[in-house]
């Protein structure tokens, strides 16, 4: 996919004030520094649409980002527990998750893990939590140029594995990365392509 134009539409805290356009919608997330912003720009070659860190702004934010005028990508904020209760449970922040369980123009997530990190607990159990509430994602593996292509081969089959082991029968699609190099950008979007295709085949714009 060629990106002809990727514009900034709005950023808010709720997913009742998200973007009505009936198009398909992507969104990133995961814990912050994994490079999210970086593969944002990288996937749609601007330097500066989503902000890196070191820049505070909008980070607490759902922000929605119109690309090719036909389809969003959308830029979450880092999740992590929310202690909602007076036993501590354990549970994602509330306009994260409602993003999830209410947003219709939702095709697929993309939940991104640096390649140099084990598998962590928080990762994990969002993934979980995803699979639980049956929303579609693909794992987005960051940082690939930081290792070697041995390394990046073991560390995605342990975490393969460990998903397997503790969560699915089926492990989720997954794409290795590297914003600092360009590996993986036309895999991804492609990937994107595809789906946007099989939606506009099935008007799926009438069933929102
Ligand atoms: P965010 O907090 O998830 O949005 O992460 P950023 O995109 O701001 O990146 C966090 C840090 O990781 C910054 O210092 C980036 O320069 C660095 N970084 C991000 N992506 C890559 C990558 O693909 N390769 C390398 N080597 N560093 C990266």
């Amino acid at each position: 996919m060629k990106i002809k134009s990727a514009e900034f539409v709005i950023s808010n805290s709720k997913v009742t004030h998200c973007p009505k356009d009936p198009i398909p919608e992507y969104s990133f997330i995961g814990r912050s520094n994994v490079g999210k912003s970086s593969l944002i720009n990288m996937l749609t070659q601007r330097k500066n649409l989503a902000k890196t860190s070191g820049r505070p702004g909008k980070t607490q934010l759902i922000n929605h980002f119109k690309i090719n005028d036909n389809w969003f990508l959308v830029d979450l904020p880092g999740y992590g527990y929310a202690r909602v209760s007076k036993k501590d449970k354990k549970t994602f922040q509330k306009y994260i998750t409602d993003y999830f369980l209410e947003r219709k123009q939702l095709v697929s997530a993309f939940v991104l893990i640096d390649i140099r990190h084990e598998p962590q607990p928080v990762d994990l159990e969002f993934m979980q939590w995803m699979g639980e509430n049956q929303i579609p994602f693909s794992i987005i593996f960051t940082k690939a140029d930081k290792l070697k292509p041995k390394a990046i081969e073991r560390n995605v089959d342990l975490y393969m594995q460990q998903l397997l082991a503790s969560i699915w029968e089926e492990a989720p699609n997954y794409f290795i990365t590297s914003s600092t190099n360009g590996i993986g950008q036309e895999e991804v979007l492609q990937y994107i392509d595809s789906l946007n295709e099989n939606f506009k085949k099935n008007n799926w714009a009438d069933l929102i």
